[in-house]
């Protein structure tokens, strides 16, 4: 164990669209009730083991995200991410996604993928695991959609971040 794992201090995570303007900007995507408050992780070198927003211990889940890639590609990918109960926050590693992302695409350059693709919400694993042997049309994909409930930004502070070896 390692005592220096970042603080609540070190990151800070912040209500993404915080202004109206943004707010009403927000894609509403999928028909089901909304879940979980979303932060896609832009540092390859945080992990966040611990919640960015309490502090607290994440979980991993494995989460089917739905994914919307420009122009008109929708894909549901099952990914693990870190989960903190408390704050309800699902953490999506960036630089994971992405790799999967261009694997799925190879005829795709990785700086096209990056600046193209948009984490909408996610889907229910029965309806997932359903969907990977009968796939859903795209005109019924809002109905198997959860949109997040927010979505976060981390924010990194150079002065109080201190890299973590304790992951596994
Ligand atoms: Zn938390």
């Amino acid at each position: 164990m390692n005592a220096r794992t970042p603080s609540s201090q070190d990151h800070t995570v912040e209500e993404f669209a915080n202004s109206a303007s943004h707010k009403s900007a927000l894609p509403r995507f999928g028909k089901l009730a909304p879940m979980y408050s979303f932060a896609l992780n832009p540092y390859d070198d945080a992990r966040f083991s611990r919640c960015p927003n309490c502090g607290e211990r994440t979980k991993l889940r494995k989460v089917p995200l739905f994914v919307h890639i420009d122009p008109l590609i929708p894909m549901v990918i099952n990914k693990t991410t870190r989960y903190c109960t408390a704050c309800d926050l699902l953490i999506v590693h960036r630089d994971e996604l992405e790799a999967v992302l261009c694997h799925l695409l190879p005829d795709r350059s990785p700086e096209t993928i990056r600046t193209h693709y948009l984490v909408l919400g996610t889907v229910d694993r029965k309806t997932y695991r359903a969907s990977v042997k009968t796939p859903v049309p795209i005109s019924e994909l809002p109905a198997i959609v959860h949109d997040f409930k927010d979505v976060r930004q981390i924010h990194y502070d150079p002065g109080g971040w201190v890299p973590n070896d304790t992951e596994p």
